[in-house]
């Protein structure tokens, strides 16, 4: 077993943290305030093949394995401390973008990848409805044979990149009779395609650069040459889909924390109450040593989903562990930092705040904590 970075991911690392340090962090939490989408580091950021990581260079992307793809994104929570650019990043790039270079045709690949991971384009992943989040194998949304291709209706709730998204991944229901397992397909459009649109843009807690909305589709054709992976493979499209998000995601939050614990400590040491430091206190210091050990933990488990990817060993437990694991711990991570910064942790300018705002949302998507346990408790038989 070696958990030492090779020197191209060190490399990675730094150039990845360097480029997000330069390039990403001005002007935030103004950003932050009024939900604003920042559309000129999206291509700063596609410039860096970052939206493409793990793509294969023949399509655009930097040709990144998952254990260098996930380095790279925990470079990008280290260096980017905008939660939400980030966030994007990842949806974009896990659950769009990797289902397409996975389970797409060759000319599905030709005609959408280069433009997504060059930062051109943006993508949106449209599963959840407002009656089926937990329950995605409850989804209304419908696709009818007609002619070549099918007719899609339904309204998709809270998909992220929503109302700046140029393309869409959405899953409807082919064949009812075969529930979600065979009955659900996986189909591309543009944001151009007629009966389209956006629906109402959500104001949310956090990751608010990130903007959210409801897509509504109304008698929307989709030929035969759109449909992802063939009718009926939506199941495992999503499925494979929410692994790489669980895992990328994590691994994000993985360079989130480190950043926070580097500073925590720092404001710790520098921070005069009564004489002394207050990174003298125990109590503060304890808190300290239980967010690096959860962060150490959550860099482990990261890493090791990663390799399982790489090494195609099933990585549907660990994935989930994984998710379960660190979205609750960069949560608890954030609220300790917050303490430890007293009042200044409370105030905007002190970004401690907006960290936790971000860091909680990550408990709800991509499955909620509750259903990381169901899907756990299944692979163990229960
Ligand atoms: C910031 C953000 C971004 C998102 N982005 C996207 C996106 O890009 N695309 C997309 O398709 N979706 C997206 N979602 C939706 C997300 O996947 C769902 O919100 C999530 O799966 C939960 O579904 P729900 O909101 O309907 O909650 P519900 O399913 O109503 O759950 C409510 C509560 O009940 C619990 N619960 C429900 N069923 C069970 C069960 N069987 N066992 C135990 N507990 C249960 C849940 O854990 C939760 O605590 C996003 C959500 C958020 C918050």
């Amino acid at each position: 077993m070696d958990f030492s970075l090779s020197i191209e991911q060190q490399l990675i690392k730094q150039n990845i943290i360097q480029f997000a340090q330069n390039e990403l962090n001005q002007n935030i939490i103004e950003r932050d305030k009024i939900s604003e989408f920042p559309r000129e580091l999206w291509k700063k950021c596609g410039s860096q093949k970052l939206q493409g990581l793990a793509v294969s260079e023949k399509f655009g992307g930097a040709g990144l394995n998952a254990q260098s793809t996930i380095i790279a994104l925990e470079a990008l929570g280290y260096g980017c401390k905008d939660g939400g650019l980030n966030f994007s990043i990842c949806a974009h790039l896990l659950a769009c973008i990797i289902p397409i270079w996975k389970y797409g045709s060759e000319e599905q690949k030709q005609r959408y990848l280069p433009d997504l991971c060059n930062g051109t384009k943006i993508a949106v992943n449209a599963m959840t409805e407002t009656e089926s989040g937990s329950d995605v194998f409850n989804i209304k949304t419908s696709a009818k044979k007609y002619k070549d291709g099918y007719l899609i209706n339904g309204v998709k709730a809270f998909s992220s990149n929503g109302p700046v998204a140029d393309n869409i991944l959405v899953y409807a229901i082919t064949d009812e009779s075969k529930g979600f397992h065979g009955g659900i397909t996986a189909f591309l459009l543009n944001k151009n395609t007629a009966g389209f649109k956006v629906g109402q843009q959500y104001e949310k807690m956090g990751l608010r650069t990130c903007t959210i909305s409801e897509l509504i589709f109304e008698n929307v054709f989709i030929p035969e040459s759109d449909i992802l992976g063939g009718i009926g493979a939506g199941a495992p499209i999503f499925n494979y889909s929410m692994e790489w998000e669980r895992i990328g995601i994590a691994a994000c939050h993985v360079g989130t924390m480190d950043r926070i614990l580097e500073e925590t400590i720092d404001y710790a040491q520098k921070r005069n109450i009564g004489q002394q430091a207050i990174g003298k206190n125990q109590a503060v210091a304890h808190r300290i040593a239980s967010m690096k050990t959860q962060l150490e933990a959550s860099r482990l488990l990261t890493y090791k989903a990663a390799w399982n990817i790489d090494s195609k060993i099933n990585n549907a437990i660990d994935a989930s562990i994984t998710k379960l694991f660190v979205s609750e711990v960069v949560t608890s991570v954030a609220y300790e930092s917050m303490q430890i910064y007293g009042g200044n942790g409370y105030m905007t300018a002190f970004e401690i705040e907006r960290t936790l705002r971000d860091a909680i949302g990550s408990t709800i998507y991509s499955g909620t904590t509750d259903i990381q346990k169901n899907i756990i408790a299944r692979w163990l038989g229960l």
